[in-house]
């Protein structure tokens, strides 16, 4: 299988693609584009980007072709060996799973573009770029000379995404006997000793942790951007991370932690999902849904130990660590969804709006709920081993045995990795919280007990959300309610999610809501809203003597207990 990459315009955003196929012995063959990309379990429907698509034999003759299926295409390819299949892909989107194409650079993830056969995923792929000579590759692939790379099969293929560029900057460091780089494209001024320092502590824990790192050489790609960004997507041996605006990516008072946060996110993706794999996904089905309950594993356990592993490494101290956790925390309590769906039924549904707010009240976030529960799990282990055993020595099994064994992991035999683990039974979380909706918070509010830290519920600051029940997000200029909390004057008033607010008691508002609901708080409010259909309604709040609303949540460390450097050790 050989893939050659070039382009006319850099500017139209189209790259050529010739995908050839050589030892066709069957009259007809069907070849197919991926679906969805792994690290975003919804489909992508890619070959919507395609253009121009025709196949020739090896002399240049047109095959005859049809399109059979949304992203696959049958050939008649009687009498002959081998095709050449020249089709474009329309790459205009950037982000840490896209493709895009202009004069300062070339960046792919091949899943969006590269073609496959669906029984001939196995064999051997050859990539060609035909870049500028001034360009620079970044990316995991395997190098076999100047611009061009060699691949076991199309899974690895497309898992090593790539930026071309001749502004790439460049920075190798090792640590735990593996050669790391870091890249970056796009405008900003990376510190790269700051960054070789905090980076080394994280990956350090993390190779510990494990007892070893799955690659021997491994590639963080950061794309730059100059608006407000932040997205991650991990593969084998890289991580492609974009995030912006340029000017705060090293600025510990800007997005500086983000930066740390999700690179230590990604790194652990290199065990958890790359290696350890819902036995649902092994191998990937590119060309459809491929259903999984483990969202709370793959994402869950991550966003967990992606965090902590910046604590334990101390890149983070406790206030920077207790911060992503306050996150969790509100993400988990204003998110009345995790009473309707579980966890394990969230996972499932990412393949529908798994990634976007969805209808109000519905299902709950894999990444949230996941690294609660992995929290509360961490915990139980160490509660029933005498704090001798954590969480840590399940991902380790995972990956030891089953990992390294080619053996994918289902529901059921994370479970029962837990329970040998803890040598108790793990019914009551895995039946409640994990395929339940049953409220945690007693049992979350134990676990922190038990590392000596207090879970603190305060009323929120601004009226509006403690005492009239509504939060509200600006976008675009305008101001929009964001969430309603259950039974609170704002639902019994008639206040609907994305209503925008226009006025408060006939004054305009311009993204101060809250410090006008402040000032109203004595007096009757009433909101004057506009609805999706254009219609503008007024919303009257009457005085009230009890506040049905949102509340703010905090961990507080009351003392370091012996549980808690026991938590703390790897
Ligand atoms: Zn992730």
């Amino acid at each position: 299988m050989k893939y050659i990459v070039s382009y006319q315009n850099p500017n139209n955003h189209y790259i050529d693609i010739e995908f050839i196929i050589d030892k066709i012995d069957t009259n007809t063959i069907e070849v197919q584009l991926p679906a969805w990309r792994p690290g975003r379990y919804e489909l992508g429907n890619f070959a919507k980007n395609i253009q121009k698509w025709d196949a020739f034999n090896a002399n240049g003759k047109k095959l005859n072709s049809k399109k059979v299926k949304k992203d696959a295409w049958r050939i008649e390819t009687k009498n002959t060996a081998q095709v050449h299949i020249k089709y474009n892909y329309f790459s205009n989107e950037i982000n840490a799973g896209s493709s895009y194409l202009d004069d300062k650079q070339l960046y792919i993830n091949g899943v969006n573009c590269f073609l496959y056969l669906k029984d001939r995923q196995d064999e051997a792929c050859e990539l060609e770029l035909q870049i500028p000579k001034n360009y620079t590759i970044a990316t995991g692939l395997n190098k076999k000379s100047k611009n061009k790379f060699t691949t076991k099969d199309f899974h690895e293929l497309v898992d090593c995404p790539l930026i071309a560029s001749n502004s790439l900057k460049h920075h190798t460091f090792n640590e735990s006997k593996v050669k790391f780089h870091i890249w970056f494209q796009g405008e900003c001024k990376p510190d790269f000793k700051k960054l070789e320092v905090d980076f080394k502590k994280f990956i350090k824990q993390q190779v510990k942790a494990f007892g070893g790192f799955p690659v021997s050489e491994y590639h963080f790609l950061f794309q730059i951007l100059p608006h407000r960004t932040y997205h991650g997507v991990e593969h084998s041996n890289s991580t492609v991370i974009s995030l912006g605006p340029s000017y705060d990516i090293m600025r510990t008072e800007g997005w500086y932690n983000e930066l740390l946060g999700v690179s230590s996110h990604e790194l652990y993706h290199t065990w958890n999902v790359k290696q350890i794999r819902p036995i649902e996904m092994l191998p990937y089905d590119y060309s459809q849904e491929n259903y999984t309950e483990l969202g709370y594993l793959d994402e869950g356990v991550t966003t967990y130990f992606g965090d902590k592993f910046l604590l334990t490494s101390k890149v983070f101290d406790w206030t920077q660590y207790s911060k992503t956790f306050n996150q969790l925390l509100e993400r988990h309590f204003n998110n009345f969804g995790v009473n309707n769906y579980s966890v394990a039924q969230s996972s499932f549904d990412t393949w529908l709006d798994g990634y976007v707010k969805g209808a109000p009240g519905r299902k709950g976030s894999i990444y949230t709920e996941g690294a609660l529960i992995a929290f509360m799990t961490d915990i139980f282990i160490l509660q029933n081993t005498n704090n001798k055993k954590s969480l840590n020595d399940v991902m380790k099994i995972l990956y030891n045995d089953y990992a390294k064994k080619g053996k994918g992991v289902s529901d059921k035999g994370y479970k029962s990795v837990i329970e040998k683990v803890s040598g108790a039974s793990y019914s009551n979380i895995y039946k409640n919280y994990l395929h339940g909706t049953k409220d945690y918070s007693s049992i979350l509010k134990a676990s922190l007990k038990y590392i000596g830290c207090d879970l603190e519920v305060r009323a929120a600051d601004n009226f509006n959300e403690s005492w009239l029940g509504f939060k509200v997000r600006y976008e675009n200029g305008q101001c929009k309610v964001d969430n309603i909390f259950p039974q609170s004057l704002a639902e019994k008033s008639g206040l609907s999610i994305n209503d925008e607010i226009i006025a408060i008691n006939g004054c305009k508002v311009s993204g101060d809501i809250e410090l006008w609901c402040n000032y109203y708080k004595d007096s009757e409010i009433a909101l004057s809203v506009k609805r999706e259909l254009g219609t503008i309604t007024k919303v009257i709040f009457k005085k009230s003597k009890k506040a049905i609303g949102f509340s703010s949540y905090k961990i507080v460390k009351k003392n370091e207990n012996e549980n808690y450097k026991q938590w703390l050790k790897v």
